[in-house]
């Protein structure tokens, strides 16, 4: 198993369903570099500072969108901090971002400055970093037990369907009512919404309505009830 069987089998996983924006698919191991027992992959990106990116086009998170990260999530990700891997997303719908398990996540070229992965991501961009708040919410699922993966996949085989959208929830301009709204909404309708708030805070728009919800996850480290 090894991370070939992976994107063949993510790839796989996409064309089938269509994805639409981010399937979760399991990332087979923790280290999708392969040089576990020896030098993890963290430590040989930060080893080589004139060059992040390994030969897999992996880096860990810069400073700062770590920064970024615990400005919205508190220390919510830090177990996880150290082990996000961002890189290019070469499959499925290039797009799109896409995040799978142990923060692993995949963006566009274009959200990262001059569409170079060993730079940071562009998060001046409201849609760069509202987006990149959605993927890092799914990491926070996945600390609180939640089955991203296979939620993931079935909600996305209903759009594919054309039966569901995922993403979509109710608004209400009483932020008690996001809040009930968000806790039990699916994993899609979480990351929507907390993109959303990102994404009208960082555009100097008024994100009241969304205010109990991003206090509640940098809070409580959690998504539902
Ligand atoms: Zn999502």
């Amino acid at each position: 198993m090894g991370i070939c069987n992976s994107i063949v089998r993510i790839a796989f996983v996409c064309g089938l369903l269509a994805c639409q924006e981010d399937v979760s698919a399991r990332y087979v191991q923790s280290d999708p570099v392969g040089l576990e027992g020896g030098i993890n992959s963290y430590a040989y990106a930060q080893s080589r500072p004139t060059q992040l990116v390994d030969p897999l086009g992996l880096r860990p998170l810069t400073e700062n969108e770590k920064t970024f990260l615990r400005s919205h999530f508190g220390s919510c990700l830090d177990s996880v901090l150290e082990k996000f891997d961002v890189n290019v997303r070469t499959f499925g719908d290039t797009r799109r971002a896409v995040s799978l398990d142990n923060g692993f996540i995949s963006f566009p070229s274009s959200y990262f400055q001059d569409q170079d992965p060993s730079k940071e991501l562009n998060l001046a961009s409201p849609r760069v970093a509202s987006v990149m708040g959605h993927e890092s919410l799914h990491q926070l699922q996945r600390l609180n037990g939640i089955n991203v993966t296979g939620q993931a996949a079935l909600l996305q085989l209903t759009a594919s369907l054309g039966i569901s959208d995922p993403y979509s929830y109710p608004s209400s301009s009483d932020p008690q009512t996001m809040l009930g709204t968000f806790r039990t909404g699916n994993i899609e309708q979480q990351g929507q919404m907390f993109e959303d708030y990102l994404f009208i805070r960082l555009s100097r728009g008024d994100p009241a309505r969304y205010q109990a919800i991003a206090e509640y996850v940098k809070n409580n480290c959690a998504c539902s009830k």
